[in-house]
């Protein structure tokens, strides 16, 4: 029997070949919208200084500041909305100008509507007077060219994590090509005859799939392209029949179900002959497993199969796949882990590595969530942390360390 070690070593070895892979040209005026993170390939240089020109930091009066001294009126000169063009600011004249407007060529500073009087802008007419009761300093509430970055610039360094800030600044910049980290797309079997698809009626002795949702969610919170999220019936020719399309084209597969020891195991009894391995690990949940590059098809690459339970899928998710993905597309982890405190006593079979679910009281100690059983995928739901119990440990008690990984994002 494999240990969780040893498998997630050959799930880490199986994987290697798709590391390295080729970076995708994003093009576009608009981010890929996407729920997975995506990563920058190479530094991006800014095109253009931001903001591109100096402008109003406040509505306000755009003056020459030194011809403000305290009880100064000046003629109120042409307003300057956002967006429109520099005018010379005329001596003697102080233009209302608006956040983000260009400042005009020979002012020096802008004074807030506040510390004006009146303190609100006027109907425009040709003799209206504004008064400044304090002086200005050149340079107030003005954001200069380039304060932020100037181009020729680096905008963002390769291997960033593109977040709402970051496509932000690429779309301030202009930019319309980014390299990208390329994802790889991965093709999410649910097996059961038992499985019906959300929004179908259940029959007698039927569930709904909820692997195919948690897989999905889970590759894309690591970084992967879901190519579909398919339900194949425990029936050999059905399965073998998936391989056989074109359009679903995968660098890896993910398969949940039908690979115990049972009747009907149709992702054992399919891919066995092809080239993948199915083993019993010492965990639980999670025991059995599958793993290895397989020829079926058109398909010819990495093959992973879970168990069906889908707290089983969910614990093997982040034992043997949630790290490698995430390192294979650039991101970094995401889970914490930790050593906490038991609030209760609990036991865990000796021989397997025991994945429990719990939750962080107020005393920062563990309370599991539901018991061992695989089936629990509401308590599941319900916790923030996976609990281990290292293999060789039967009992611990109330006050116990234990390692917790979080699972909450
Ligand atoms: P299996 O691994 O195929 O023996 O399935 C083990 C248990 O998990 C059975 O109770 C199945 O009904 C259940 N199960 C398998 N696949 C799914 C799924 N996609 N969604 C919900 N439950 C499942
Ligand atoms: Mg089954």
């Amino acid at each position: 029997m494999p240990t969780v070690e040893e498998h997630r070593a050959a799930i880490r070895d199986l994987l290697a070949p798709l590391a390295g892979r080729k970076p995708e040209l994003w093009h576009g005026t608009r981010p890929p919208i996407s729920s997975a993170p995506r990563v920058l390939a190479t530094d991006l240089v800014s095109p253009i200084d931001l903001p591109p020109f100096d402008n109003s930091q406040m509505d306000g009066y755009a003056v020459r500041a030194a011809e403000v001294s305290p009880g100064t009126s000046l003629h109120v000169g042409a307003r300057i909305p956002a967006g429109h063009g520099v005018d010379l600011l005329s001596a003697g004249t102080a233009a209302p100008i608006m956040t983000g407007a260009p400042i005009p060529v020979g002012a020096d500073s802008v004074i807030p509507i506040e510390a004006a009087t009146p303190n609100t802008f006027q109907p425009e007419h040709e003799s209206a007077l504004v008064t400044f009761s304090a002086p200005v300093t050149a340079g107030a509430y003005i954001r200069p060219r380039a304060s932020d970055i100037a181009a020729g610039s680096v905008l963002l360094p390769a291997g960033t994590v593109l977040g709402p800030a970051q496509w932000g600044v690429i779309a301030a910049s202009g930019i319309t090509e980014v390299p990208l980290l390329s994802q790889l797309r991965v093709l999410v079997l649910s097996t059961g005859d038992e499985l019906t698809l959300a929004g179908h009626p259940i029959a007698a002795g039927r569930i709904y799939d909820a692997n195919g949702a948690s897989m999905a969610t889970a590759l894309a919170g690591a970084g992967a392209r879901i190519a579909d999220v398919l339900v194949v019936h425990d029936y050999a020719p059905l399965l073998r029949e998936v391989f056989e399309h074109r359009d679903r084209e995968a660098d890896l597969i993910l398969t949940t179900g039908g690979v115990s020891a049972g009747a009907y195991e149709v992702v054992r009894d399919v891919f066995e002959g092809c080239g993948v391995e199915f083993e019993s690990v010492t965990m639980q949940p999670g025991g059995p497993q599958g793993a290895g590059r397989a020829e079926i098809g058109r398909f010819s690459g990495p093959v992973v199969s879970f168990p069906g339970n889908p707290v089983s899928a969910l614990v093997s998710f982040e034992m043997f796949l949630r790290p490698l993905l995430r390192e294979l597309h650039g991101l970094p982890q995401n889970r914490r882990t930790w050593r906490a405190s038991l609030a209760e006593s609990l036991t865990s079979p000796a021989e397997k590595h025991q994945i429990r679910r719990g939750v962080i009281n107020t005393e920062r100690e563990v309370v599991l969530v539901g018991g061992p059983s695989s089936h629990l995928l509401h308590s599941y739901a319900a916790s923030t942390v996976l609990v281990h119990i290292p293999v060789g440990v039967s009992h611990l008690d109330a006050g116990d360390p234990v390692e917790v990984w979080s699972i909450d994002d």
